[in-house]
């Protein structure tokens, strides 16, 4: 029987179809591609032939709270039997989520992304797996998979611009420099490349200045340049981890924010003792703990997300605290964690805890909720 090596794997995923993928895709992956987008194991009932799992194909990810959304296992699709009341394939699912939850993105590019991820899944398989193994059932462990590079100089299609409504944000020119931000003249878009924990080149995403655009495709989206779109799988990396790792190892911390913003005013804030990284999204998994406790040593973990309620008395703040405290008990093997819940209303609504300044950054911190 030979043994799978790095190399035979990529060849044999370089032969694998759509068809294929779909053919091979098993309960497990289904619901650990679920997890990657933020719906709990645990609010997945797994039956011997189906899951059954939270309408998240037409709610947001939070409001998604009646299960009445089928995987077959023998037809390998999605069935909503309420408000869709329609069968979907698991790229058109994706394409759902990532309109009510992030911004609209074509068929094309959710297939891309399924298929990087689940793909990833793959490649994450343990060294020597035999073939026959990984043929029959992608291996799926907590090892973190190396992401395709991106060669650096195309970067070079942007100019060093230090935009004015990040300067007036707080984000000073020595934190722009670190991050390496560019501005794209063509686009009209500010530049943030994404590195991975080596200081690779893994994606590039823009910040929207203009209205028009922020409104129909949201604020943060992968630059495309030429035919190239530089993308990656987001649930694989944490943005911050190269600029932040010291401080990460030196203070056995690390705060999870949503957004690149945050990691730059925190940056600010704390220059190179900063522990901050985004995981460009309001959840976070695994992978993302497992770089920061496994590879980094971290032993404490701050959840410092938006804030996505007007005021923290309301059912909806509640029903989004109970989201955040149940992320974090699933990890807490790894880790003890707390996150920032503004009681006070010393943020608005939407606001990060980053935005208002140090004082209330460090108050909100002082005064973070323990996960027990
Ligand atoms: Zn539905």
């Amino acid at each position: 029987m030979v043994n799978f090596n790095e190399a035979d794997k990529e060849a044999f995923l370089a032969t694998l179809s759509v068809k294929n993928i779909i053919d091979s895709i098993t309960l497990q992956d289904v619901k650990d591609f679920l997890e990657s987008l933020g719906v709990d194991q645990i609010d997945v009932n797994e039956e011997k032939q189906y899951l059954i799992c939270p309408t998240i194909c037409h709610n947001p990810l939070h409001e998604a709270e009646s299960m009445k959304l089928y995987w077959y296992q023998n037809n390998k699709i999605f069935r909503c039997y309420t408000e869709c009341n329609e069968a979907m394939s698991i790229f058109e699912l994706y394409r759902r989520y990532m309109e009510l939850n992030e911004y609209p993105i074509t068929l094309e590019e959710a297939e891309n992304y399924v298929k990087q991820f689940l793909k990833h899944i793959i490649v994450a398989a343990k060294p020597n797996t035999k073939f026959e193994e990984v043929v029959q059932k992608y291996q799926y462990d907590t090892r973190i998979p190396i992401l395709d590079e991106y060669p650096k100089s195309v970067l070079d299609c942007f100019i060093k611009y230090y935009h004015p409504t990040w300067l007036k944000d707080g984000i000073t020119t020595q934190a722009m420099d670190k991050f390496n931000i560019r501005f794209s003249m063509s686009q009209n878009k500010i530049i943030i490349p994404h590195y991975d924990i080596n200081g690779r080149l893994i994606g590039i995403r823009g910040r929207a200045l203009e209205e028009n655009e922020i409104e129909e495709f949201g604020k943060y989206r992968p630059i495309q340049i030429g035919k190239t779109l530089y993308t990656y799988p987001l649930q694989f990396n944490l943005y911050g981890i190269y600029e932040h790792q010291r401080g990460i190892r030196a203070r056995r911390s690390a705060i999870i924010a949503e957004a690149e913003k945050s990691v730059m005013l925190d940056d600010v804030y704390y220059d190179e003792y900063s522990n901050c990284v985004a995981c460009c999204g309001s959840t976070f998994n695994k992978y993302h703990i497992s770089l920061l406790t496994d590879i980094l040593g971290a032993n404490e973990i701050v959840i410092a997300l938006d804030k996505e309620y007007k005021d923290w008395r309301t059912e909806k703040a509640q029903k989004y605290r109970n989201k955040i405290e149940s992320m974090c008990r699933k990890y807490k093997h790894k880790a003890s964690f707390s996150y920032i819940w503004d009681f006070d209303n010393v943020l608005n609504e939407k606001d990060s805890p980053f935005d208002k300044g140090i004082e209330i950054f460090k108050y909100l911190y002082k005064t973070r909720v323990k996960v027990k």
